[in-house]
């Protein structure tokens, strides 16, 4: 088999009459960026949605790093491995920002965590330090005390990366991540995407926003009315009469 992270296989999912998703194949490789670009309505979320777990495929695989994950509950795809950034930002908003940070790293301990309260408060020190280390670089260290409900909608949308990255995921995953953002916040989460590709993380991106796509893409795939329609690198799908007509004719 190829190098892929994340495999999906022949997936079809129908909302009642309505086909949302039909004969999805897709290879995500091993530290790319693969976007998932197409018009409203398309499946985008639903086939980002299939692959975490949060909708059942009618029928088909998906494959996380060699195991078959379809059918799993979301929290067992998010121990295996696979973060998610979603369109509207989940946070907890009462909560600081640091311990915005820290309870997903917190979430993925086992039971042993809490058995030892010595090596816990090691533990503890430990992930402050990484959280605080992880807002700073988002730019957001000088509120780590203020509740996450304050912060403007581009710095929530920050502040769920950071709560992503503590994780440690080997595929992250991220629907509309500049979704409502200005250009210079837009521009900012380019930066930092571009940074966690450094990394060598696997990412899977959907995006409306073509300077986005085009900025951090290595390959791209077009869904319109469920199916994929064109998938290549980006220059190849930028030329492909196919995905300008989807884009004409789709609705937005
Ligand atoms: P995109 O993210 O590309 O805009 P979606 O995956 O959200 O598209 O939606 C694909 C199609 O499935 C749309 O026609 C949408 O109305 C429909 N759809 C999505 N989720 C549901 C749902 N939970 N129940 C019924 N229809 C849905
Ligand atoms: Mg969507």
């Amino acid at each position: 088999m190829s190098n892929a992270v994340l495999h999906v296989s022949n997936v079809q999912k129908s909302f009642g009459g309505l086909r949302a998703l039909t004969d999805i194949d897709l290879e995500v490789e091993q530290g790319k960026t693969h976007a998932i670009i197409g018009p409203n309505g398309a499946g985008k979320s639903t086939l980002l949605n299939v692959c975490i777990g949060r909708l059942p495929p009618d029928s088909g695989k998906v494959i996380f790093a060699g195991q078959t994950i379809t059918g799993r509950a979301p929290y067992e795809i998010n121990q295996l491995g696979v973060a998610r950034v979603f369109q509207t930002p989940e946070i907890f908003p009462d909560l600081s920002l640091l311990q915005n940070v820290m309870v997903p790293a917190f979430a993925k301990r086992d039971g042993t965590f809490r058995m030892n309260a010595l090596s816990s408060l090691e533990k503890e020190k430990e992930l402050r330090a990484e959280a605080e280390h992880l807002l700073e670089e988002f730019g957001l260290l000088h509120l780590y005390a203020k509740q996450a409900a304050s912060l403007s909608r581009g710095d929530k949308r920050r502040l769920e990366l950071a709560m992503c990255l503590i994780q440690h995921p080997k595929l992250l995953l991220l629907d509309e991540p500049t979704a409502g953002m200005s250009r210079h916040d837009t521009n900012r989460t380019i930066d930092l995407l571009q940074r966690i590709k450094e990394r060598g993380m696997t990412k899977v991106i959907i995006e409306h926003d073509m300077h986005v796509v085009f900025s951090l893409a290595d390959r791209i795939s077009v869904l319109a009315q469920g199916k994929i329609i064109a998938e290549g690198a980006p220059d190849e799908v930028r030329g492909n009469p196919k995905v300008q007509e989807a884009y004409l004719g789709g609705a937005h």
